[in-house]
């Protein structure tokens, strides 16, 4: 049983894992299982190449950033499980939680941010009810969204990234998955506003 599960590993499922991963120490966090499924050929880094995201060397290619932000994620935060090349095929509601189906296996998980990007049609059953046209992309390019309020789109089930409704740039989807797994942390934190900050000298 994980405590939280993130699906697709992109600009905002890697944000959401990086930032949930930092708080290992924090009192709150202790012993949370957290897992990422890591399945990346339908990401939209892997075609990209990015000049303009602040604190990424001008020219890095987006298949560079998929293999280069696992590897950071393995060495930083190697207790977050990584579970890579499956596929999410069904998301459906338990008494505890969620059942997540990939292609290979089943996962259970209190809570599950959904970070696969605005691709449609959508390829995961089970968040029909969610679905609504994207908010701001071109209609003409048929993105989709999921309804959400701060990434919550309803009880233990969070979205992050241009699924989010966010724009498709690169450092707003990575911001909408690290707000994804703040919100998270400060639900562990009994609503008390959490943050985890590393700092020279401490
Ligand atoms: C060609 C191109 C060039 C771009 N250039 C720029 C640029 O110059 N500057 C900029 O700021 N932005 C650029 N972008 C946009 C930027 O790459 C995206 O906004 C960003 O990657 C979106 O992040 P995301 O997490 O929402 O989606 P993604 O990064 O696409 O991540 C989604 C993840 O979910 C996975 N996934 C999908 N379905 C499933 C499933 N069923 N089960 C499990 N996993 C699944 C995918 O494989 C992927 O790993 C570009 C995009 C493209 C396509």
């Amino acid at each position: 049983m994980f405590d939280v599960l993130i699906i697709g590993g992109g600009a905002a499922g890697v944000s959401t894992a990086l930032l949930l991963g930092s708080a290992v120490k924090k009192p709150y966090a202790e012993n949370k299982k957290i897992g990422i499924i890591t399945h990346q050929r339908a990401s939209y880094l892997q075609t990209g190449i990015y000049n303009n995201v602040y604190g990424i060397k001008a020219g890095t290619l987006g298949s560079d950033l998929l293999r280069e932000s696992l590897e950071q994620l393995t060495e930083l935060y190697p207790h977050l499980e990584q579970i890579d090349k499956e596929k999410v095929t069904a998301i459906s509601k338990t008494d505890f939680g969620y059942l997540i189906t990939t292609n290979k296996n089943e996962y259970q998980t209190k809570i599950v941010v959904v970070a696969i990007n605005s691709n449609s049609p959508m390829t995961i059953e089970g968040l029909e009810d969610y679905i609504i046209p994207h908010e701001k992309a071109a209609p003409s390019k048929n993105r989709i969204q999921l309804k959400n309020t701060e990434n919550l789109v309803t009880e233990g089930l969070y979205v992050a990234g241009t699924l989010a409704g966010c724009r498709s740039q690169l450092s707003i989807a990575a911001g909408s998955g690290a707000n994804a797994a703040a919100e998270i942390l400060t639900l562990w934190n009994n609503g008390e506003f959490a943050q985890v900050h590393d700092a020279i000298g401490k």
